[in-house]
């Protein structure tokens, strides 16, 4: 095994490496990835068993790794003025294990956020870049929606009709209507009508904890049986340890450790880091050599740092009629646009996408209300009579928000865990608050006879801590993720991400995958 060189060695097989091993070994490249977690059974999903929902607070499914704590997670710490808990799942498809599928765009102004609003810095690959990547995506996922949206650029007819809105979502953007707001159906990665040998959506409203059907787009369903069946290998139980580099500085391969612990090592002519946002940084960061003594494609200092996560402005509304927001997937129904783009007048620039949130089921939503003679009463108020807005914040880099590794904690082979440092900025601070009313004012104007704001935060979106730039001593990876420090050695997953924009990051991160992996082959007379 050690003297084996393959042409590519992808690490994480989550929505980033599932994408990018397809296209290259469709192309005709030899790819190995390797994944620290296992192929999961869909019928050992929480969504599978009855107590599904207690999930929600324990158990092997949870969305937390630090509580979920499965032999190949690997802690996450948290700390800054705003401590986020972070949510991953580390398995064969990743966090499209736990994902919502909601799968909307970057507009095209958030690739130029330095040119248009004089803040952070511009991407230096553009929509127009990306767009081809996003069309190509969505044929091999299978989108339900409908094109036309006017808040954005026009694109190609969806693969299958949109998922029903519901009653919450028929209510809700009654409200928007009422206000002249905009909204529109959302692209979901979930099947309306079976596509590509996947069912259609059976509006189980489970998805986060795994969908049994395989109508929802996790890379295990989509990407990784197309790319097996054309030769790509998947090494399970695997976790990389360090990547390995030679003499010239370039990237070697990796040394990992299997399942009974035994190290082990792979050679690759080019080796491509899909970890997420944070299992990214802590690979880079472990690489030290006596060439990167900082850790590897961190000569500048820069990885781990501008690190962003999209912070959640949650309210919910209880009407007097049944809104049955449990019935349906959790994917986002609908989202409005409204207010996503800058206004000068307001006391922040970029903006944010609202989006249609459901509940989950009635053992939930009894958390919080009193015990005792008053429960019943309680209860029937809010079950199920509650639908959502939020609103999902644009947070721009700051260089003190940051992934680092743990000097307190290790994962079950002894590698140093990552710690997240994280705070909020007052673009971003001003933003909720604004994002707030707005919210408010969506579901009160919808007929709520009361509004809440809900504490979530949301850890889920992990981007930015190994940023593209055209300029090496501000960036970590170029235009084509590829590192500035380490020519065969690229970066493609949201650690990519120079902005994080105001909505999901997914799409983005898969349609940079695809891109990739193009980038990748064309130089393969460079390979060696
Ligand atoms: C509850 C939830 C809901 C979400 N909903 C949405 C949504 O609706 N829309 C949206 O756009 N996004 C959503 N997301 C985010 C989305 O899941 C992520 O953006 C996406 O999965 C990131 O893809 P990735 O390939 O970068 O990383 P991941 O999918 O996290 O994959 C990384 C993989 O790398 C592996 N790995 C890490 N370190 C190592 C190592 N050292 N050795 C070997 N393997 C390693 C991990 O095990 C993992 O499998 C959601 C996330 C969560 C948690
Ligand atoms: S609601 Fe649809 S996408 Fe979600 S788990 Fe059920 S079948 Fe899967």
């Amino acid at each position: 095994m050690a003297d084996e060189r393959i042409d590519v060695l992808v690490i994480g097989s989550g929505a980033a490496g599932g994408a990018l091993t397809w296209r290259l070994t469709e192309r005709g490249a030899k790819v190995v990835c390797l994944e620290q977690g296992g192929w999961i059974d869909p019928t050992s999903f929480a969504s599978a068993q009855l107590d599904y929902e207690s999930h929600l607070v324990r158990g092997d499914f949870h969305l937390d790794p630090n509580i979920r704590q499965r032999p190949e997670d690997y802690p996450v710490l948290v700390g800054g003025d705003y401590p986020i808990d972070v949510s991953m799942f580390n398995s064969v498809g990743g966090t499209t294990i736990h994902w919502q599928g909601h799968f909307p765009r970057f507009h095209p102004s958030d690739f130029k956020v330095r040119s248009l609003d004089g803040v952070a810095d511009d991407w230096p690959v553009s929509y127009q870049d990306l767009e081809p990547y996003y069309d190509l995506n969505d044929n091999m996922l299978g989108i339900s929606g409908i094109s036309g949206d006017p808040a954005n650029p026009p694109r190609s007819a969806r693969q299958t009709p949109p998922l029903p809105l519901g009653k919450m979502g028929k209510t809700i953007v009654s409200g928007f209507e009422k206000l002249g707001w905009h909204w529109w159906v959302s692209d979901q990665a979930i099947l309306s009508e079976s596509y590509n040998n996947r069912p259609g959506c059976m509006l189980h409203g489970k998805c986060m904890f795994g969908c049994p059907m395989g109508a929802k787009a996790s890379t295990d369903r989509t990407y990784w049986p197309l790319s097996i069946d054309k030769g790509a290998e998947i090494r399970t139980w695997s976790r990389v340890k360090e990547i390995t580099v030679n003499n010239k500085g370039e990237a070697k391969g990796a040394l990992y450790f299997d399942k009974e612990g035994n190290l082990h090592e792979i050679k690759a002519k080019v080796v491509v880091v899909c970890c997420n946002g944070i299992g990214t940084p802590r690979l880079l960061l472990n690489s030290k050599s006596s060439l990167f003594p900082q850790g590897l494609a961190n000569s500048n200092g820069q990885v781990g740092r501008h690190y962003m996560t999209h912070p959640y402005v949650m309210g919910y509304g209880i009407f007097e009629d049944k809104m049955d927001s449990h019935i349906g997937p959790m994917g986002i129904p609908f989202l409005s646009q409204q207010f996503y783009e800058t206004d000068p007048k307001r006391d922040f620039v970029r903006g944010f996408t609202m989006q249609g949130e459901r509940t989950f089921g009635p053992f939930s939503q009894s958390f919080g209300l009193p015990w005792g003679a008053s429960h019943h009463d309680a209860f029937n108020e809010v079950f199920p009579h509650q639908a959502g807005i939020s609103a999902l914040i644009d947070d721009l880099p700051d260089p003190n928000n940051r992934v680092e590794l743990s000097e307190e904690k290790t994962d079950s082979n002894g590698i140093p865990a990552a710690k997240v440092i994280y705070s909020l900025t007052e673009n971003t601070k001003n933003q909720m608050e604004f994002a707030w009313l707005k919210v408010k004012e969506a579901l009160e104007t919808a007929g709520a006879k009361r509004v809440y704001r809900f504490p979530l935060a949301n850890g889920a979106h992990l981007m930015g801590s190994a940023r593209m730039g055209n300029d090496p001593q501000k960036s970590v990876v170029n235009a084509n993720n590829q590192t500035h420090d380490v020519p065969n050695l690229f970066i493609v997953d949201g650690s990519s991400f120079t902005t994080g924009a105001g909505v999901n990051p997914t799409s983005t991160i898969m349609a940079l995958a695809l891109r990739a992996a193009d980038k990748i082959w064309e130089k393969r007379s460079d390979w060696n």
